[in-house]
This record gives structure tokens, sequence and C-alpha cells, in this order.
């Protein structure tokens, strides 16, 4: 197999070429930030489509803004990196993408640039995993006076590392944590939503949370295709407890039911009705299978043109 090639800064280069210096800030004080995005492919339509790219670049403009790193990229370059990089390794199955920018320089903790940007893709099925049993973490969620939970910056990462790190010592598969209002936040890599009595809920964007790209979809899809009632608004622990469903939802997780929190079980300790049925119709979103949402698929060889007949 021929090695993967990641896209760094404008160039393809071989995935082992694909390297930052130790004393760039990047490395000393965790100056990155990224995006994690999938592309799905569609055996029916013999195309790898891009989950809402756009967002995804609109996303980390802000993240990059918020950071204040110095950079020249326009949304035109960042979109084409992504495509660049499926295109080159002619991937025709599904792929997790990860666009990473990042402050190159050997500098101080005030440097703010050069900023470099590099995309990796690698093959990445569906989760396989059917369900998690989940804890509440005594690690409390990082909040907006201290650090920016609602963009990808590397260094919040570190937050959800440790409360996840203790989660598995501890015996379960992923942690929730609480802000530090004492509400429900999230869980390390993805949004949480609570089923109860028929209606959605799910903690607002104010809750330092990621503002994740799934989240939004879920809550747009339960309205539009599912006519499920969604309220976005703070949740208390207690509230997870005596939930009839709880799922998590990300780029990566997908939609993944928490069948237990805390060893208490939730609903019926299988996966619900509810959290089934989403799931079902996200991964028909994803795939282009239904045709309202298509407007969130960037098809890669399609936008590339005759090119495809060469793969
Ligand atoms: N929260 C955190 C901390 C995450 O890292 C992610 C994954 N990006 C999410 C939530 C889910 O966000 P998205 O739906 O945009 O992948």
């Amino acid at each position: 197999m021929t090695e993967r090639r990641v896209f760094l800064n404008g160039v393809m280069v071989p995935y082992g070429e694909a390297r930052i210096p130790v004393q760039s800030c990047a490395v000393k004080f965790g100056a990155s930030v990224f995006e994690g995005l999938r592309a799905y492919w569609s055996d029916a339509t013999e195309e790898l489509y891009v989950f809402r790219l756009e967002d995804h670049v609109g996303r980390l403009l802000s993240s990059l803004r918020l950071t204040r790193m110095q950079h020249e990229f326009t949304r035109e370059f960042l979109v084409g990196s992504v495509l660049m990089t499926l295109q080159a390794n002619r991937y025709r199955e599904d792929v997790h993408i990860r666009q990473t920018a990042y402050i190159e320089a050997d500098g101080e903790v005030d440097t703010l640039g050069p900023v470099g940007i590099a995309v990796d893709a690698r093959p990445r099925r569906m989760t396989s995993k059917d369900s998690v049993a989940a804890c509440v973490s005594s690690w409390c969620r990082i909040s907006d006076h201290s650090m920016p939970p609602r963009i990808k910056a590397s260094a919040n990462y570190q937050n959800g590392r440790l409360a996840m790190v203790q989660a598995k010592l501890d015996g379960y598969d992923c942690p929730l944590l609480l802000n530090s209002q004492g509400k429900v936040s999230e869980a390390p890599g993805a949004c949480c939503f609570i089923v109860r009595e028929g209606v959605a809920l799910t903690p607002p964007v104010t809750a330092d949370i990621l503002e994740s790209i799934t989240r939004a979809s879920l809550v747009e899809l339960f309205g539009s295709v599912l006519g499920v009632r969604v309220i976005e608004r703070d949740l208390d622990r207690t509230e997870l407890y005596i939930a009839d469903e709880v799922f998590l939802c990300g780029t990566a997780w997908e939609i993944m039911p928490v069948t237990s929190i805390d060893r208490l079980t939730i609903g019926t300790g299988t996966v619900g009705a509810v959290t089934e049925t989403v799931r079902k119709v996200y991964s028909r979103v994803v795939r282009g299978e239904d045709e309202t949402y298509r407007r969130w698929l960037t098809p890669v060889y399609k936008a590339s043109g005759p090119e495809k007949d060469g793969r």
C-alpha cells in the first residue's frame, strides 16, 4: 500500500514528511486549531461526499480569529485543501479528515504567526460501537472566561483528555462533563441530547460546549424530518438520570446511545426508539440519500470534473 498523502502548506507530501518543528509554538504551547470532518462514500452515486464542508471551514476561521493567529487563508483555499487531499488519495470509502492550522514559528506565547496548514484524511467507517456506559466526570468543563470552549483549539482538549482517561480508569466508556455552573455541558468529543416524554433536549451553545455541527444538524432534522420538538436549555445533572434516552453526537462519534450513567440504567438499558430513528435519518442524510439535505454535502470527484474517470 502506498503511503497516504497529506496537504501541507499547499503541496501534497507523503505522511512521513508532514512534520512540524519541535520548537514551534504549536508544540510548545498548544497553539493550534483544527477541524474534524467526515466524508462518506455512496455506492449508489459512486461519489464521496464531505459533510458540511463550508460550515467546518467557517468554524476553523472562527477558531483562527479567536486565537488571534495571523494568517491569509481564504475560505476557498481552506475548502480546496480538503478536496485536494481526498482527490490526491483517491478515496472511495468513508474517511475522517483532520484539518489543522498551527503556529509553526519558534516563538514566545504571544507569537501570532506564521501559521501552517495541514490536512490529513484516513479511512474510517461509521462507528461500530453500539452504545456507551458513561459517568459524570469530577473534572469540570473549561469555561468561556478561561478558554474558548466553543471553538476547536487543540489546547482545550487536555480538559476532555483528563476526563476521558479518568473515566476509562474507573471502568466507564466515556465521561459527561458539567460546566462551572454545575449544568450539563458535553462529552470530550461529542455533544449530548436527552429525550424525555417525546421531547429532545440539549444544552445551549452558552453551556461551554463546542459549537457542534452535528448538534446543529440534529436540531434541524428533529424538527423537519422527525417531527420531534427540540428544546435548547440548561440541563441539570439529575435530568440525565431520569431521561428516557440519552445520546451523544459528533462528527467522529456520529450518534452514540448512552445506556447507563454512573451505573444507573437509562430507559430500558437498550438503544431508545428516538435515538434509533435519528441514527437512521442521520446516516441517510450524510450519504446523500435525502434529497432535501444534499445541500449539506460537497461531492469530491464531481467537484473536480471529468478527472473522475482517471481515478
Ligand atoms: N464537543 C467537542 C469537544 C468536540 O471535540 C466535538 C467534535 N468536533 C464535538 C463536541 C462535536 O462537534 P461536531 O459535531 O462539530 O463534530
